[in-house]
């Protein structure tokens, strides 16, 4: 279902039916007629409608979010950023389908989301098979995916050009640096052509250095592919660097502090350039005083 422009179109790639083909790939609404939202024209990539989640703690009862309401047209790259605790994760796994909402409506591209359908996840720890080679890793995934094994030939090396890790296709996991691992993830959660990518704090585990090159990449991978992304940090810069969107959760139970548009450019400028605009600094400021607004 590849439409990107990066990517030959791949008719006849078998994909598990039901997984759920998106707008926004290459930036046009092919929206399904029946799914279309009263009074638009587009279905959401993702839809929240009022929802709550309270966890059944050992103590009691645990409000861990909401009620939230959200709607990310195709395209978005969100990020949500929230103090810890404060149910971001809870949130990823609703949109991913692991949780069921205790109220409210989950939707993703118009429909409810099925667990390991329909969207590409990246942890906080990159979870790959360690003795399996850096390409071996994606591969499995494309295998996952339904890819045929003559496709999945060519488009490992695809894949990790795209993160750039095509000179240790050959290397194993433990082989590798911690950054270079969350790369295989990112790769990873790539292959399958998912609508959806959502990140749970990827980069928190690796050293300053590494998570600024990581997050520059990942800029310019979203931009290539504008696949529709929520991505989760506690980080207020990394928050403003990749957004396209940033939303702002109050503590436990989380609810929308702060729900902002970035308005800077998502090609065409370098990173320190982008880092140096003044429009950047105002929006780090306003989303910085709306994270310890919330926090406090
Ligand atoms: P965040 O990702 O923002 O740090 P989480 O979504 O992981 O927050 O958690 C939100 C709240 O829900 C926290 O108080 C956490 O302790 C609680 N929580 C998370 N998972 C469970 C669970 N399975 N059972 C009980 N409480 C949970
Ligand atoms: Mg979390």
């Amino acid at each position: 279902m590849s439409s990107r422009p990066d990517a030959p179109a791949e008719s006849g790639t078998p994909r598990e039916s039901g997984a759920p083909v998106t707008p926004g790939e290459s930036g046009t609404s092919v929206a399904p007629a029946d799914s279309a939202v009263p009074g638009g024209t587009e279905v959401p990539a993702v839809h929240l409608d009022e929802v709550e989640h309270v966890y059944a703690g050992a103590g009691g009862p645990v409000a861990a979010l909401g009620p939230i309401s959200l709607t990310v047209p195709p395209g978005t790259f969100l990020v949500l950023v929230g103090a810890s605790g404060c149910g971001k994760s809870t949130l990823l796994r609703l949109i991913a389908g692991f949780e069921k909402p205790t109220s409210g409506t989950v939707r993703t591209g118009g429909a409810e989301p099925v667990p390991g359908r329909g969207a590409g996840i990246v942890f906080q720890q990159p979870r790959l098979f360690p003795w399996k080679t850096v390409g071996g890793n994606v591969e499995l995934a494309l295998r996952y995916a339904g890819v045929p094994r003559a496709e999945r030939a060519r488009r490992v090396p695809e894949l990790l050009e795209r993160v750039g890790l095509h000179d240790v296709a050959e290397r194993r996991i433990w082989q590798i640096s911690g950054g270079q691992q969350q790369r295989v993830a990112i790769a990873r959660a790539l292959a399958g052509d998912d609508p959806l990518l959502l990140l749970d704090e990827p980069f928190a585990a690796l050293d300053a250095l590494t998570r600024e090159r990581l997050q520059e990449d990942l800029r310019r991978v979203s931009a290539r592919t504008g696949r529709t992304s929520v991505f989760v940090t506690h980080s207020v810069e990394e928050a403003v660097f990749l957004g396209s969107r940033v939303v702002v959760l109050t503590r436990r139970p989380g609810r929308v502090a702060l729900d902002l548009e970035v308005d800077l450019p998502r090609t065409g400028v370098e990173p320190d350039e982008l880092r140096a605009l003044p429009e950047y600094a105002a929006l780090r400021a306003e989303i910085g005083h709306a994270v310890r607004a919330a926090a406090a």
